[in-house]
């Protein structure tokens, strides 16, 4: 079976030519997984994608995270297109943007004030910021292989992209301000216990995946997280929890929610955006107070908080709140984990499965993986393998070993039972040699 990809090779090599790489984000280029011309896809309706060359896929990227109602779904096409007839961009305040700030404050039980942003990386970028202003302090601690998007300081050590690219720290970041980053293994309590006792004073904030999205679906260990408040607090520095892509991907509301713990901020973006680009940060009223106008820590954006986003971001979240959205979506991805695991053991494939509800990673090897190492240590070129067999059957996956499959609610048991039979026939391959 030879995969038709010749318009997708035709676009990418004039892409090579306008944009960087070919690509307006590195994760999507095929570098992890051997590279090649990336799909170019033209068309995208509930689980289903199409390229260029009319191959039809079924896809579990997700876009990254954000698409969790099936692409072009009718109701958040509606709000879109309503948002299109009446302005897309107006620069003054809209009713939209207090009704939807009303529903993540009902939706997330930290928020006290929020603001709209138009990405995760401006999001976390403004948290750090507003919790430096409010404790007077510089440091932050963060998590090997937790990635927060692409601002400076949160590309020390960094995961997702970067790591697939095998470059953890960026050029151009200066090392006066990765000397500001203290980075440590993620559920690993000694080592925290020991960077506190260390570090602890100086610290303005700990920034956290609470459920870990980026080498992998990684959940903390019993006590981990709890322990992470704890010496926060008796440190003075803030809990901050990056939920961009956790937020109302495992429950209606924030990972924070789904384990009971209260961070002081809290970093948002993909999924409350329908699918439009989107970001949004929140907490204590008296943290975020510190934000302009109300107070010297200046954040700002011509595009934020703009009716698009708003509309469609609100039409995303009144689909997920429907009743049972959360328990299908876990059904299926049960479904998805038996059927790849057992396939994986019928023909003698090593590799372990991490998943939460709709969200799963399939690692090749037989090791537990809690933290980034255990995860670097499973075998790429086994994913490259995989990946490039799925995506000859109709299945479409990202392309890195890091990243999660993410379900939508519009995948069926039907869809499942497609990918099973092709993951099934690729592990047959693999294994032949
Ligand atoms: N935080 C997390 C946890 C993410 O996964 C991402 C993106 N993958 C970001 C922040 C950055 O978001 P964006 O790409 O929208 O800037």
């Amino acid at each position: 079976m030879k995969l038709e990809r010749t318009k997708s090779e035709e676009i990418y090599s004039e892409a090579l030519e306008h944009i960087v790489g070919g690509v307006n984000s590195p994760s999507r280029a095929y570098k992890a997984v051997g590279g090649g011309a990336p799909t170019v896809m033209e068309r995208a309706e509930g689980a289903y994608f199409w390229d260029v060359d009319g191959n039809r896929y079924i896809d579990y990227l997700a876009a990254y995270g954000p698409i969790i109602t099936g692409h072009a779904h009718p109701h958040i096409t509606e709000a879109i297109k309503h948002a299109a007839e009446t302005g897309v961009l107006y620069g003054t305040p809209t009713r939209h943007e207090v009704k939807f700030a009303k529903m993540l404050k009902d939706a997330i039980h930290s928020l006290d004030k929020v603001r709209f942003t138009n990405s995760g990386t401006e999001s976390v970028m403004s948290t750090i910021r507003v919790a430096r202003a409010y404790t007077g302090r510089t440091k932050v601690l963060k998590f090997a292989g937790c990635y927060h998007g692409h601002s400076d300081l949160v590309l020390v050590a960094a995961g997702s992209g970067p790591a697939t690219l095998g470059t953890p720290d960026s050029a151009g970041v200066p090392k006066s301000i990765a000397e500001e980053v203290i980075t440590i293994p993620f559920n690993d309590s000694d080592a925290y216990r020991e960077a506190m006792d260390r570090w602890g004073d100086e610290l303005a904030c700990i920034l956290v995946e609470p459920i870990v999205g980026n080498f992998g679906i990684v959940e903390p260990n019993e006590g981990f997280l709890p322990l992470v408040h704890e010496l926060a607090k008796k440190h003075g520095a803030l809990t901050i929890y990056d939920e961009v892509i956790t937020a109302f991907r495992f429950h209606y509301g924030g990972a924070q929610d789904l384990l009971g713990l209260t961070p002081d901020l809290t970093a948002l973006g993909k999924i409350i955006g329908g699918g439009l680009p989107i970001g949004a940060y929140g907490g204590r009223k008296e943290i975020m107070d510190e934000v302009a106008p109300l107070g010297p820590a200046y954040q700002a954006g011509t595009m934020a908080g703009n009716p698009a986003s708003m509309l469609s971001g609100i039409a995303c979240l009144e689909v997920l709140r429907e009743p049972g959205v959360y328990e299908e979506l876990d059904r299926l991805g049960e479904i998805l984990e038996k059927g790849l695991l057992s396939s994986a053991e019928k023909h003698g494939m090593d590799i372990t499965i991490n998943r939460l509800k709709g969200a799963l990673t399939v690692f090749f090897t037989k090791e537990k993986i809690e933290n980034y190492k255990q995860a670097e240590n499973s075998d790429g070129e086994q994913f490259a393998r995989f990946f490039r067999l799925m995506l000859e059957r109709g299945v479409n996956l990202a392309p890195s070993k890091y990243e999660a499959w993410f379900l939508t609610t519009a995948h069926t048991e039907e869809d499942i039972r497609k990918t099973i039979e092709a993951a099934d026939a690729s592990f047959a391959e693999m294994a032949r040699g």
